[in-house]
């Protein structure tokens, strides 16, 4: 068999190499796999894609891509899948947080026929407002959303064939790609890795990050809260009706008098700020379609290992 890793790499020069090392060591395990280990550079600006370069030059195979700016990992991981060949191919991270020694427990796995092993991590080790976070996104998003999202399952993971050719068949623009592989299906089973505190450099999840991405969770899987706004709109409108009955039969009985004043100023704003979240909601739906009917390209390619001539500052 064949087997791709695919690597997104963002300033990562310190990990790369040492990453490279691990990867080498643990599929010498697996002397009958073909490997091909696919990097791709979101456009760091530091050493990444010279380290990148030389790690292709001593080693066969090694590819790269590298992108013409920072696109994001979403995008990083999606042209890694594109390129990668394999009958597998794991996507890992390379802060070494996904410890390469579990690719031949996942081989495993993908050769006793599951299309998708997760490689899940505990949260030990985590600190405590990160831990907080996540379970409270989990909890959140799997409330909110139709497919089932794993605490603790990022993108460390295998995926047959199969598996790849169905996320490649989905070309929307805002890809979640936790919810995407849960949505695909097949078989799936989960391993368990502990978590490995980052070696070098630093996460790049601020927490507004996380809030946004936890936000790109819940609307990228269905339309729940529009409905919400629609149960919420009709809701409020016959809490108005009732009321405006019971004013007017007020009226009608006993002669209009003029006070009222706090009602009217606490329905007018109560109701402004309702109808400002559920435009905003509409808007978040509307710029989705925006960037969607765009159909622009993912990413784009700066150079790769057999695009270089064109592009290396030699050839000028
Ligand atoms: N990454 C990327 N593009 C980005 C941000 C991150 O390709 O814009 C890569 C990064 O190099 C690493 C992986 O995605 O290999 C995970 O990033 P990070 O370690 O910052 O996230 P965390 O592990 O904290 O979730
Ligand atoms: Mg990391």
């Amino acid at each position: 068999m064949r087997l791709s890793v695919v690597v997104p790499c963002f300033n990562e020069e310190a990990s790369v190499e040492r990453l490279h090392e691990t990867v080498s060591l643990a599929l010498a395990e697996l002397p009958d796999v073909d490997v091909e280990v696919v990097y791709v550079d979101d456009g760091s600006q530091d050493g990444t894609l010279a380290a990148l370069r030389r790690l292709a030059a001593a080693d066969p195979a090694v590819c790269y891509t590298s992108l013409s700016r920072n696109f994001g990992k979403e995008a990083a991981m999606l042209a890694g899948l594109q390129r990668a060949t394999g009958d597998a191919v794991v996507i890992m991270d390379a802060d070494l947080q996904h410890p390469p020694r579990m690719l031949p427990e996942m081989v495993a796995l993908y050769r006793q026929g599951f299309d998708q092993v997760i490689a899940r991590r505990d949260r030990r080790g985590d600190r405590f407002v990160r831990m907080v976070a996540s379970r409270s996104f989990y909890r959140m998003i799997n409330w909110w959303i139709d497919v089932r999202l794993l605490d603790g399952a990022g993108d460390f993971r295998l995926l047959s064939r199969l598996a790849v050719d169905a996320i490649l068949a989905m070309p929307e623009y805002n890809r979640f790609s936790k919810g995407l592989f849960s949505w695909i299906g097949f078989r799936t089973v989960v391993v368990a890795h502990h978590n490995e505190t980052r070696q070098t450099g630093r996460s790049r999840w601020s927490f507004s990050k996380l809030f946004n991405y936890a936000f790109d969770g819940l609307l990228s899987f269905n339309n729940r809260p529009l409905r919400l706004a629609i149960y919420g709109g009709m809701f409020l409108t016959l809490i108005a009706l009732a009321y405006m009955t019971w004013v007017v039969a007020d009226a009608v009985e006993k002669g209009i008098d003029v006070p009222g004043y706090t009602t009217i100023i606490v329905s007018v704003i109560g109701l402004g700020g309702i109808q400002m979240t559920i435009l905003g909601v509409i808007g978040e739906y509307i710029g989705r379609i925006y960037y969607e009917t765009k159909r622009r390209p993912h990413y784009l390619v700066q150079e790769t290992e057999h695009l270089v001539a064109e592009t290396s500052d030699a050839s000028r």
